[in-house]
């Protein structure tokens, strides 16, 4: 196969050529060439780069709740506690509703956490339970709180000032929530499905995943009851820490196949300024008493960062607020990881000088959200509100980044799981001094995620010998004036087309 257009062949700009595909790799790449081809695609109005690789992205858990409520559109308190209520209605007594992507800090009436009251005022016979956009906090109500028959001494159960539950969880109570009401194996074939079709209009062939073993054999079975043998997409996941023992006794980091790549372990150091469980050096601003939670502390890591070292895992650390990244790049250090392992921390976003001095001393990678930014950080936006002006303009310092040579993948995190959205809003920066120009996002979204998954050398890039994963662009991404108007028009994985859109 043949496919005639503009190709993002180096990293300086586009170059007209002819691309030759066969058995999924590039095999030739010229100008004027005359050899022949069975198949011709002309693309030559287009621009084609790599497809992304999204460096940090829970699509596996998308396909787990692929049923549940997507509030992510919902612009109002008023307007949830309605579309919960018209559910309520619809739905039997009994039935659980379950929903995910609620944004207060959008809400045009209060901007505070929904609260029991109000989800029993919505719904005071079924179950509800939904989580916030950034996944480390969810409101129940009365209902669900007896179902769930939560342990009032459960970490991260949040109880109002007179001792009862206020229906707010987060942390260990959300994770022992999420488990009982996930999913089972039909809803998640259905969800790895669309998922991955998802993933083909996305233009994203491969998904640096966080996971439970639970998840991991789930997603076999889940495969074993759709009979598909692959998905297009490949997970690269991270095991969540406590199950290092295992995954070493067991084997599971040899797993190895189209499918899914067992890359290492995923170690959560806090949570999210969302949700106020970022760790931070100085209190929130809108919660003079809370500086967030540190899940673990600097010895606890050093010990299990150089356990995952010495066995050759790959670390993936979660780490947002100031201080946790200093916990964290102290833990390394006295940890003595090894370079050559590609350890990351994911997020880095309340990063100053010092940190990236010291990443780059560790030789580690980092791995960022730029789509934050264009959802949290500019002017009057959450992270100000939670911050104050001087830490919100701290964020997310992805040129200084670049500059101190250091590698910057970028992922979406699913907030909103749209590549194209977290280059707009890594271009337009709201501190110019923290802006990459658009080569340099795209190279983030996939060389750099390639190189983050040990598989630079057939992913990423367009040139001979590599996979040919491609993405079809309408216009050349140099020139639009506004990247957020860029259409994926087509979508090619190892030579397969996984999405087609030409109008
Ligand atoms: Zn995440």
């Amino acid at each position: 196969m043949v496919i005639r257009s503009n190709f993002l062949l180096d990293w300086y700009g586009f170059t007209r050529a002819s691309l030759f595909i066969k058995n999924g790799l590039i095999v030739k790449i010229c100008n004027n060439c005359s050899d022949s081809y069975n198949r011709l695609i002309d693309a030559r109005k287009y621009y084609v780069i790599p497809s992304f690789i999204d460096g940090h992205a829970h699509l596996f858990s998308m396909a787990k709740r692929i049923e549940w409520l997507d509030l992510s559109e919902v612009s109002s308190l008023k307007e949830l506690k309605r579309v919960i209520s018209s559910v309520a209605e619809k739905l039997g007594e009994d039935k659980w509703i379950l929903g995910f992507g609620w944004d207060e800090s959008k809400w045009s009436d209060e901007q505070r956490y929904p609260t029991m009251m109000d989800l029993d005022e919505a719904s005071p016979n079924n179950p509800v339970f939904i989580r916030r956009i950034d996944g480390h906090l969810a409101v129940i109500n009365s209902v669900a709180l007896s179902r769930l028959q939560l342990n009032k001494n459960l970490r991260g159960l949040r109880l109002k000032k007179d001792g009862s539950p206020s229906g707010i969880l987060v942390e260990d109570a959300l994770e022992y929530a999420s488990k009982q009401l996930e999913y089972n194996l039909e809803t998640l074939s259905k969800g790895l499905i669309k998922i991955s079709l998802k993933a083909g209009e996305n233009g994203v062939s491969m998904s640096h995943e966080t996971m439970s073993l639970d998840d991991l054999s789930a997603l076999f079975y889940a495969l074993t009851v759709t009979g598909i043998k692959k998905l297009g997409m490949q997970f690269y996941a991270f095991i969540l820490d406590k199950y290092m023992d295992l995954v070493l006794s067991r084997g599971f980091s040899k797993i190895a196949n189209d499918i899914v790549k067992v890359a290492g372990i995923k170690v959560f150091v806090d949570g999210s300024i969302g949700a106020r469980t970022a760790a931070l050096r100085d209190p929130y601003k809108d919660d003079p008493g809370n500086r967030g939670m540190l899940l673990k502390n600097r010895d606890e890591l050093a010990e299990l960062f150089s356990k995952a070292d010495k066995a050759k895992l790959q670390l993936a650390v979660h780490a947002i607020g100031d201080k946790a990244i200093d916990v964290v790049l102290d833990a390394m250090k006295m940890a003595k990881i090894t370079k050559e392992l590609r350890h990351r921390i994911e997020h880095f976003e309340l990063a100053y000088d010092e940190h990236i001095k010291a990443a780059k001393k560790l030789g580690i990678i980092l791995s960022m959200q730029p789509n934050f930014v264009g959802q949290w950080q500019f002017q009057g936006g959450l992270y100000e509100k939670r911050l104050g002006k001087e830490r919100c303009r701290a964020m997310n310092p992805f040129k200084k980044i670049i500059d101190n040579d250091l590698i910057l993948s970028f992922g979406s995190d699913c907030m909103p799981f749209d590549p194209i959205f977290g280059i707009w809003s890594a271009v337009n920066h709201p501190v110019e001094e923290s802006r990459t120009d658009v080569l340099t996002a795209i190279k983030a979204y996939t060389f750099n995620s390639a190189y983050a998954a040990f598989s630079e050398d057939i992913r990423g890039e367009i040139s001979i010998g590599k996979r040919a994963d491609l993405v079809i662009l309408s216009h050349n991404p140099l020139e639009i004036d506004d990247i957020r108007r860029l259409k994926i028009l087509s979508h090619m994985i190892h030579g397969e087309f996984a999405y087609i859109n030409f109008v």
